[in-house]
């Protein structure tokens, strides 16, 4: 039996993929490419601010820029009074150009150019200080301006990540910034922790509490906390994904290709989003006393948060044109207008795994079984493929069909984008739908 994984049921995106717009664009674009719904960013973001709310936390939601290169997220982070978090000169500039001030800005990344720190201090943004060496370029480039600082903390739960400042060397970041007075501000701490549990974020964030408590005795502003970012997206249905888990095999892959499971994204995830800094907030750290949000009311902390795949979740897909198909035994092989550089989880021995839905360019009768296809790239690397699985497709595909990939706006669609072949890079289209029930109205981002 074929395995499918189709992405929740998303009656926006239905609607758009029937108004025939997709088709058009893809005519008149002459080759793959993005959209995006803004609308969606805006509904992410207000939901974290809900739970926020609710918890009775006060916070900033500050969103990971590099999740996603367009525009437009930043331009609705301006709009909404949201902060973003830039980690090179480039997204730094981005964020301003599109009209997010200076102090809405936190910049993390590790061992930051000289450059980047001072147009940072200069446009009043908030710092995470990365190492100490840092910190002392920090204090001594930037005093004209007071610069703004957290001290990212190595978190210990995670030994082998090489960000933050641990042990001897964040005791002797305190010291340094009690001892720069008036020169920094430094206004508290922060980490980013890989994986998506929420427990291991309220332990670390708990810490972090009574680290501000320790800095302000020795003087130090230290009323702010950043839990960083990975709130978890759910994809797809619970159901699916677990049959999908225990029951894949090399036979499920063109070339009998195998992956490790752990390598997968948790395409599933019961606690996702927001609900998950809600669930962050209502733990207890390290499983003791108040939970995390009375902590934090009761010390006056404020809470930072850098989500970025959740902030997009559901906010744009990837539309590839089906430009041949060919058999093989039991499968075919569809090879699209573009490349797996524009689904960028096949770079990091892994796969994007939401089905990719077809939208043929005639309609066709259902087949009675369902025809198992894997997706090619158009490129000339016999590893380029968009999906290895032999997807289940209600027809056979055919040259001229749509194939669209639900729910990419999360790091799928531009950090391994590049114009290999001469292929020009899948230009992004800003989808509104102005008054709820019209036409979808489209314009190219940036
Ligand atoms: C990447 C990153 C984030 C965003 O992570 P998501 O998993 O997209 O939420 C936030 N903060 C820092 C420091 C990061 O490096």
């Amino acid at each position: 039996m074929a395995l499918t994984l189709p992405a929740h049921s998303d009656p926006l995106a239905a609607r758009l993929h029937e108004s025939g717009l997709l088709r058009e664009l893809a005519h008149g674009l002459g080759g793959p490419f993005h959209y995006l719904l803004p609308h969606r960013f805006d509904a992410n973001l207000a939901a974290f601010r809900a739970a926020l709310a609710e918890a009775g936390v006060e916070g900033r939601v500050y969103y990971a820029k590099k999740a996603n290169k367009a525009g437009v997220f930043t331009e609705r982070c301006a709009a909404l009074g949201a902060g973003v978090d830039v980690a090179s000169l480039g997204e730094l500039r981005d964020a301003l150009g599109h009209g997010v001030r200076g102090e809405d800005l936190v910049v993390t990344g590790p061992a930051k150019t000289t450059e980047l720190l001072r147009v940072a201090a200069q446009q009043g943004a908030l710092i995470a200080v990365d190492a100490l060496d840092e910190l002392d370029r920090v204090l001594t480039l930037c005093q004209a301006r007071r610069p703004r600082v957290l001290l990212r903390v190595h978190p210990r739960s995670q030994p082998g990540s090489r960000f933050g400042l641990g042990g001897e060397d964040l005791s002797e970041a305190i010291h340094g910034c009690a001892e720069a007075g008036d020169e920094v501000r430094m206004e508290g701490f922060s980490f980013h922790l890989s994986g998506y549990t929420p427990q291991p974020r309220t332990d670390l964030a708990g810490d972090l509490v009574d680290l501000c408590l320790k800095a302000r005795a020795r003087g130090l502003q230290a009323d702010r906390i950043s839990i960083g970012g990975g709130f978890a997206v759910d994809y797809v249905p619970a159901g699916p994904w677990q049959i999908f888990l225990d029951g894949q095999s090399p036979g499920d892959y063109h070339a009998g290709k195998t992956f490790t499971k752990n390598d997968f994204y948790p395409y599933h995830s019961p606690v996702a989003g927001a609900h998950a800094l809600a669930a962050v907030l209502a733990g207890r750290p390290s499983g003791q006393g108040e939970h995390l949000a009375a902590r934090l009311r009761q010390a006056g902390v404020m809470l930072l948060l850098e989500p970025g795949r959740a902030l997009l979740d559901r906010a744009g897909s990837s539309v590839f044109t089906v430009q041949g198909v060919k058999d093989r035994d039991g499968y075919s092989i569809v090879t699209v207008d573009g490349t797996s550089l524009s689904l960028s989880e096949q770079w990091f021995n892994s796969e994007y795994l939401p089905d990719p839905q077809l939208l043929p360019a005639r309609p066709r009768p259902f087949a009675p079984e369902p025809h198992r296809a894997c997706i090619g790239g158009a490129s000339c690397l016999d590893s380029d493929l968009l999906t290895w699985r032999k997807i289940a497709f209600p027809v056979r595909p055919h040259e001229g069909d749509l194939l669209v990939y639900p729910n990419t706006a999360g790091y799928q669609m531009d950090s391994n984008e590049s114009p290999f072949h001469e292929l020009s890079l899948p230009p992004k289209v800003v989808i509104d739908y102005p008054d709820d029930d019209t036409r979808p109205r489209w314009r190219l981002d940036r």
